[in-house]
């Protein structure tokens, strides 16, 4: 898997002091592996691979780095960049309505990724949203417009398959101006293909909208696929950002790499769910560790060298044996522990029954991705927080939750869970937490 391939790396590279063309060649086979693994099109990640090897050569190995992990660095910042180092927001300055065309083949998410849209500015930014549906092909798409925007609580404007597209999209624009409304988001009709009506249509609507966004909505589980459909919409359309969606399914996020290279335009949202919820700002550091398969590369590397951290496990054992408060700093070493027996799912087959059945109460969400997540959120308090959580209001909860990246629901349910689990703790150490531990060890 991509993890052991990512060692492999470090290894080859044990002893060496410099990077150079010879000691990278091998490494660089395995970063090549992983990429094509994690979905990355192969023409990407031909180029990638190359603008690597030009950074990495002569590279020093700094500090404590191995070499191995200094290539890794240098993966990892490159594909970082590459996917637009930071994130970028919507653009709606211009005069109201703010129009935003979304545009991508059917079943990319574009109607779902209207309606989180919708919530997200009408609760977030307090703005007065109006969508509209130019999918004139089936009515059930008109209808499912309609039951979003009431769920996002935004207007609605009618349309019917017997109306033409444009008219439909300038009766919008003309409601919007009349109702001031501040942003108007106009969804569009899809085939499963790429296909010249559909290019000419939707070219023709962004011609009479003039939109200040036009979203290209992509579904992130195409993976190698997603570039040709890519091209194809960055052809027919000035694209301003990208959604990539349904990356809360199996998608390595190799697509990002790809749709950023073909399009140029940054990845502005990615799609976590079913819901309208389920929308969150793309962050290319967070995406290229995805595409590595690990969290945080470097730390994750130094840490399967280590292994289990024994000492540790057993100081904190003693310490909820000793009846002393079990503090955030404390969950974070547990999450720490279960990342490195392989998961919550691994962490589970080792625990004795009696355990495993009280354990599959505790972090409840904590499915093995949102591991990470949660410790970038426990890390984005200071100590004195770690050690008394209670502190934790909502002021301190904002300032968390922008520091980690999230949205404040999720610092809310983190410290749902943690309490949850401070009780269960309770109820281990009379249990005799030294006997769980020794088991989680395995
Ligand atoms: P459209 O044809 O482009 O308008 O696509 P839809 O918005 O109708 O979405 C197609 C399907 O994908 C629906 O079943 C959605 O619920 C689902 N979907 C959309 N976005 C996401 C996402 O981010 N995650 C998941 N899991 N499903 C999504
Ligand atoms: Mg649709």
């Amino acid at each position: 898997n991509l993890s052991q391939r990512l060692g492999r790396v470090v290894k080859t590279l044990r002893g060496e002091a410099r990077l150079t063309e010879d000691n990278i060649a091998d490494a660089l086979r395995e970063v090549r592996m992983a990429l094509l693994e994690a979905d990355v099109a192969l023409p990407v990640v031909k180029d990638f691979i190359a603008a690597v090897r030009e950074k990495a050569i002569g590279e020093e190995v700094v500090g404590s780095l191995s070499p191995g992990q200094a290539l890794i660095g240098v993966v990892h910042r490159e594909l970082t960049r590459l996917m637009g180092e930071a994130h970028v927001g919507l653009n709606l300055a211009t005069q109201p309505p703010a129009i935003i065309l979304m545009a991508g083949l059917q079943g990319a998410g574009k109607t779902t990724t209207v309606g989180k849209l919708a919530k997200l500015l009408r609760e977030t930014q307090k703005k007065k949203v109006l969508v509209v549906s130019c999918d004139v092909y089936r009515p059930a798409a008109i209808a499912q417009l309609k039951t979003v925007a009431g769920q996002a609580g935004v207007d609605f404007f009618p349309s019917t398959v017997d109306d033409k597209p444009l008219d439909i999209a300038r009766g919008a624009v003309d409601w919007a101006k009349r109702h001031h409304h501040e942003v108007l988001l106009v969804d569009t009709a899809g085939r499963l293909a790429i296909d010249e009506a559909m290019m000419r249509e939707i070219a023709e609507l962004h011609a009479a909208l003039k939109p200040i966004e036009t979203l290209f909505v992509v579904d992130a589980m195409l993976g190698q696929d997603a570039v040709n459909t890519a091209r194809a919409f960055n052809e027919a359309l000035p694209l301003t950002g990208v959604v990539l969606t349904k990356l809360d399914g199996d998608a390595r996020g190799g697509a990002a790499l790809s749709v950023r290279h073909v399009t140029g335009r940054p990845i502005k949202f990615a799609g976590i769910g079913e819901k309208l919820g389920g929308l969150e700002p793309f962050h290319p550091e967070r995406m290229a560790s995805r595409i590595l398969g690990m969290g945080d590369v470097l730390s994750l590397i130094e840490e399967a060298q280590k292994g289990v951290d024994q000492e540790k496990a057993v100081a904190l054992a003693k310490k909820l044996k000793s009846g002393k408060d079990f503090d955030l700093a404390d969950f974070r070493e547990q999450i720490v522990q279960m990342r490195k027996m392989g998961g919550v799912g691994g962490m589970l087959d080792k625990l004795p029954a009696q355990f495993a059945k009280a354990a599959g109460q505790m972090p409840a969400g904590a499915a093995d991705k949102s591991i990470l997540r949660i410790e970038g959120i426990i890390n984005s308090m200071t100590p004195h927080e770690r050690a008394n959580p209670d502190l934790i209001k909502a002021s301190r909860k904002r300032r968390i939750a922008t520091g980690a990246g999230v949205q404040v629901q999720e610092v809310n349910r983190l410290l749902n869970q943690f309490e949850q689990t401070r009780k269960m703790m309770k109820q281990f150490s009379r249990g005799g937490i030294g006997k769980m531990m020794r088991s989680m060890k395995g």
